[in-house]
């Protein structure tokens, strides 16, 4: 009989972890706690890594064509002159694939329609997973089910963590942060790079979506969560950034505390795994949540295709990626520091350091980030 893996939760993580067992003819289920596979309105930089991925799970067009190539990213000061840039045309010409950047909902069509919708039980909130011989699983609506082997990827709230495995400690960074979608006509020299200008305490960055569409994303360390006075905050930035402010609707913004969990030593136990955000969320400096959940399904299609059973694979899986994993959140979180000094002087000097770093520094990071365990 084929082996039946039930999945908590319908991210990107989830849904490209059941595509990557459903490719290796597993029986995969989706347990979402929401009513439908809701598009966040925001976009995501898939990078070299995570397309790498959706390369070998044949996505590689498809999300080519709903999204936008990113050949350049770079980091600004406010008035968007580069203090750091990295060309990523040396890593498409070693992998065959570009960065993209796309949006949220666009991306979560491409990967549910892959998997068939008839896979993913919507409105399905799990609160309980006890573990006896076999996983019991008990939602919200009172039903249950019995699962030998489940994997948790409800991200960093997750409940199959909370359940089962001892360590779970979410640190705060004190970023507010907001996100938007515009329509706007940005200027060509923006379209194949994501510019994210540093300023005193805040930062924004912008890149394009699609045709017309830009996706934006500003942090600060206020205290203020509203997003009615974002053009006064970020009154002295660029004016293409003030545009972009200007041209999204504040009812569209969305509004969100940056988390992170410390890094945890255990994502596995037997029968029951854990991927993506409920392993090993990170905050979103380094632009790597997403692509290290879709690095995660790539290892456990890895070890399958090895001949390793899905029920033994998971501590290899935890073996494999944990380090990877765990160094892209502690340097998220120390470059998340260094994006928010407030102080005049401390800022001069961070962007005089950050203008004069050797390209082997950022080479290093870039190598590490891109090389699939
Ligand atoms: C501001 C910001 C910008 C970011 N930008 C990027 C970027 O450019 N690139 C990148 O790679 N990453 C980025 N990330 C990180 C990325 O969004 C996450 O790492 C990624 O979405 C994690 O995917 P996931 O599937 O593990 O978790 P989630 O996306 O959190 O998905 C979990 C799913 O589980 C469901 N769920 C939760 N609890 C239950 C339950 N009890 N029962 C059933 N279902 C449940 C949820 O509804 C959800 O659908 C960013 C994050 C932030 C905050």
């Amino acid at each position: 009989m084929t082996q039946e893996v039930n999945i908590i939760g319908a991210g990107i993580g989830g849904l490209t972890t059941a595509l990557t067992l459903k490719q290796k003819g597993l029986n995969v289920k989706i347990y979402e706690s929401s009513p439908e596979i809701k598009p966040v309105g925001a976009g995501i930089i898939l990078a070299n890594n995570a397309m790498q991925v959706f390369q070998k799970l044949g996505l590689q067009d498809k999300i080519e064509k709903a999204g936008n190539k990113i050949s350049y990213m770079k980091i600004t000061d406010d008035q968007l002159k580069p203090l750091s840039v990295v060309n990523l045309s040396e890593y498409e010409k070693k992998y065959g694939v570009s960065n993209v950047a796309i949006h949220r909902g666009e991306l979560q069509r491409i990967l549910a329609n892959e998997i068939g919708f008839d896979s993913i039980n919507l409105s399905k909130r799990l609160t309980k997973i006890e573990k006896n011989e076999l996983f019991k699983l008990t939602f919200e609506d009172n039903s249950t089910i019995e699962s030998k082997i489940v994997i948790g990827a409800d991200g960093i709230k997750s409940v199959v963590r909370n359940q089962l495995f001892a360590e779970n400690t979410l640190r705060n960074a004190n970023q507010n942060c907001w996100r938007g979608i515009c329509e706007i006509d940005l200027p060509e020299n923006y379209h194949n790079e994501l510019n994210e200008a540093w300023g005193k305490g805040k930062r924004f960055g912008f890149v394009k979506i699609s045709d017309k569409k830009v996706y934006w994303y500003a942090l600060t360390n206020s205290r203020s969560k509203t997003p009615d006075n974002l053009l006064e905050i970020f009154k002295e930035f660029h004016t293409d950034i003030q545009r972009i402010i200007t041209a999204t609707p504040i009812s569209q913004i969305i509004t969100s505390d940056i988390l992170d969990l410390k890094p945890i030593k255990k994502w596995q136990d037997g029968n029951v795994c854990l991927v993506g955000d409920s392993a090993h969320a990170t905050t979103p400096n380094l632009g790597q949540g997403a692509c290290q959940a879709i690095e995660d399904a790539y290892v456990i299609g890895k070890l399958l295709d090895k001949g390793v059973s899905i029920e033994n694979c998971f501590l290899q899986y935890q073996t494999i990626r944990m380090k990877k994993a765990h160094t892209i959140v502690n340097t998220s979180w120390s470059l998340g520091k260094l994006a928010h000094i407030e102080n005049g002087l401390g800022v001069k000097i961070r962007n005089m350091i950050m203008k004069n770093l050797p390209k082997s520094a950022n080479r290093k990071q870039m190598d590490m980030i891109f090389n699939l365990n």
